[in-house]
């Protein structure tokens, strides 16, 4: 076996494909470009190369500087994991020429699945069955349209040289064909520097079903089974599993044999993807093959028990496969969700931020044969960038049964936290939970057509929940407090042992009253009660029994924003600071009030000067933090009613401040 390979890729399939090679015996070498120095990929690897640089140009598409570490470092093969270089045929060949093995197919298979159109040639040579469309040379803008006409619509116009949903344009009818095919082949020149375009037939309720595909150099192929990648956001996976829900054994074996025709036909070795485009009836298309290992390799890995990272390394050092045909055999049921950065409420766009916070649910890194597996490049205190792909984790989970794989999912996802960057957590648990998704009513217009029950008003907080973040509040207040009514047990000054806390989130502002009773404190909103005892804090993690149970929830504070994770709800819970507040809530009465008693720290204008709105005027110190107070509007200070040093009780007038309207 290869004693030393260099992972020409990054994040979570850098050090899934680290993990494997350890096991193996295979020393690893990292590349990492400027704002990877101290990426989790490069801790996990034996050696590390800088790729100077930030841009992807710069480094993990860099193909010359990436030759050179090998060569530097004495690796006798690359990994290159997926997207990067992974389907670059130049690579391969530079590879080839450089003596360094590459981890892949050969040049020439690349070669033949890189344009869409020209693999879809080939298909048809070799019996595969093709969705109904074009895919010649012709591109002139006439032809094209008789050939949509011919098809009938709707038709789909896809770049053929394209990925990632790129140029791809649904025609609804024949007069919208020219705009859609003009506006298809803009897209796919800017993407692909290249224009060619093909049509196919627009399947309605389709199904995503790929096979996962492995050849050796001594000519053996093997159908590792289906994934089944419908449920799709913007033409992107969000959710794969394997086996396909309803897969007939017959089918299976027809798609299975399809696709090593399809890999046959190019001479394929390695690891390969043929996907599929499947009606709700069974019958299915080729739609293209992915020349390198999968993002959703994983929930192959789960229910055929293999590590398809050591099949590659095998095949790639000239050993036969693993396992032939008649010994390969699905087991129970995986399911992966990719975990991304991104914002489903608006549109699934991508999120960027420092992870402040991240816990994940109990689970094996990178095993195959574990019941929850995360697959995840960072670690909390990184950032999310605009860098890279947004994806944190991927979560796959393994169950005996599909309703068991269901079932450890939503409960793996209730336990995955992140503070930092919005992410798509919450989407995840409702459209694993949800009525489509759970009684397996795929296809790929799911999340659109169920958006209304995927995308539901956002709930309200819990009693508990809000007290949590209260909890929390007070024990930040204890810490830093000195001042003789912010002790522990309470606001003895002025007999003040009641309080007043408003939190406000999507779903509105929830008031609730706090009072000190002996040990206890009592919470009380409109409808309920919760009494607290035995406040404990490590760090972010908070401790109570609430109403005689004992509970232990995360909440983490960033600024006036409480994350509270209970009961696997993620809350996002703002407290409405009273002082800091002060100047709005009164701005009417032209009375700056304290909602709270404090200590004046300092006043920042005399009075009659004339301040714009926002101005700040005095600021008040309450529990050792500092709150300013600013001018409500234009206008003045016609009084001020206590100087520097002064303790003020609640509801005392600080200041007179006179709008310059009624001034
Ligand atoms: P890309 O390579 O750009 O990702 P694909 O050809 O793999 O494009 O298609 C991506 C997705 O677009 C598919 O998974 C499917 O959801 C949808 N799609 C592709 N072809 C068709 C079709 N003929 N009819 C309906 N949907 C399609």
């Amino acid at each position: 076996m290869f004693k030393k390979l260099l992972i020409a890729n990054r994040g979570e399939i850098a050090c899934r494909v680290a993990t494997t090679a350890h096991r193996m015996g295979i020393k690893t070498v990292a590349v990492y470009s400027e704002a990877d120095a101290t990426a989790r990929h490069v801790a996990m690897c034996d050696e590390s190369v800088a790729l100077h640089g930030a841009t992807a140009a710069d480094t993990y598409l860099n193909i010359s500087r990436i030759i050179a570490a090998a060569k530097a470092t004495g690796a006798e093969a690359i990994h290159p994991g997926y997207g990067f270089l992974s389907e670059n045929e130049l690579f391969a060949q530079a590879c080839a020429q450089e003596n360094i093995v590459f981890i892949g197919p050969p040049a020439s298979a690349i070669r033949a699945m890189g344009s869409k159109s020209a693999a879809k040639t080939l298909m048809e040579k070799a019996g595969v069955p093709l969705v109904p469309g074009y895919h010649g040379e012709n591109q002139e803008a006439t032809f094209l349209h008789q050939q949509a006409d011919r098809i009938g619509y709707p038709v789909l116009l896809k770049a053929s040289a394209g990925g990632g949903g790129k140029g791809m344009r649904i025609v609804e009818r024949s007069e919208d064909f020219t705009a859609a095919l003009a506006s298809c082949q803009r897209e796919a020149k800017a993407s692909f520097g290249d224009e060619r375009v093909l049509i196919e037939k627009y399947l309605t309720r389709p199904r995503h079903i790929e096979i996962q595909v492995f050849a050796d150099t001594l000519g053996n192929y093997v159908s590792l089974f289906e994934r089944d990648c419908s449920v799709q956001r913007r033409h992107q996976k969000v959710l794969e599993e394997a086996p396909a829900p309803g897969m007939s054994v017959e089918r299976r074996e027809a798609m299975g044999k399809a696709a090593v025709e399809a890999a046959r036909a190019v001479g394929y070795v390695g690891a390969g993807t043929v996907e599929f485009i499947a009606n709700q009836d069974g019958s299915f298309y080729f739609m293209e093959m992915n020349t390198r290992l999968q993002v959703e390799h994983p929930v192959t890995e789960m229910v055929t028990g293999t590590d398809l990272v050591e099949w590659q390394c095998r095949v790639a050092f000239g050993e036969r496969l693993p396992k032939l045909q008649h010994e390969l055999m699905l087991h129970g049921h995986a399911i992966e969700a990719r975990i991304y950065a991104e914002n489903p409420e608006k549109g699934f766009l991508p999120s960027i931020g420092k992870l402040i916070h991240l816990r994940t649910p109990a689970a094996a890194e990178f095993i195959r044969d574990a019941d929850v597996r995360i697959d995840a490049g960072v670690i909390e205190g990184d950032e999310i960038t605009a860098h890279y792909d947004p994806m944190i984790a991927k979560l796959i989970v393994w169950g005996e049964d599909r309703s068991q794989a269901l079932a450890r999912m939503s409960a793996a996802l209730a336990e995955f936290e992140v503070v930092g960057p919005s992410t798509n957590i919450a989407f995840l648990g409702r459209l694993i939970a949800s009525q489509p998704f759970s009684t397996a009513d795929l296809d790929t217009g799911l999340i659109e057509r169920h958006y209304d029950e995927l995308f539901p008003a956002a709930p309200t907080p819990s009693l508990p929940a809000l007290c949590l973040a209260a909890v929390m509040l007070t024990l930040d207040e204890r810490t830093t407090a000195a001042d003789p009514w912010s002790q522990p047990t309470g606001w003895r000054m002025n007999s003040h042992l009641s309080r007043e806390l408003s939190f406000s989130d999507a779903s509105g502002e929830h008031v609730l009253m706090m009072n000190y009773e002996h040990d206890s404190l009592v919470f009380r909103s409109a409808h309920a009660e919760c009494v607290i005892t035995d406040r404990q804090r490590h760090g972010t993690q908070l401790s109570v029994n609430i109403n005689r149970k004992k509970i232990s929830a995360h909440v983490v504070r960033v600024g006036e924003l409480f994350h509270v994770f209970y009961e696997g709800h993620h809350w996002q819970l703002l407290w409405r600071d009273p002082i800091a507040h002060a100047g709005e809530q009164e701005s009417e009465a032209g009375r700056l009030t304290a909602p709270m008693p404090g200590k004046i720290v300092s006043l920042l204008v005399a009075a009659g000067i004339v301040v714009d709105k926002g101005t700040p005027l005095l600021i008040m110190e309450a529990m050792k933090m500092e709150h300013t107070i600013s001018a409500p509007s234009k206008g003045s200070v016609a009084e001020l009613m206590y100087a520097v040093g002064d303790q003020v009780a609640e509801g005392a007038q600080l200041l007179t401040f006179i709008h310059q309207e009624s001034a």
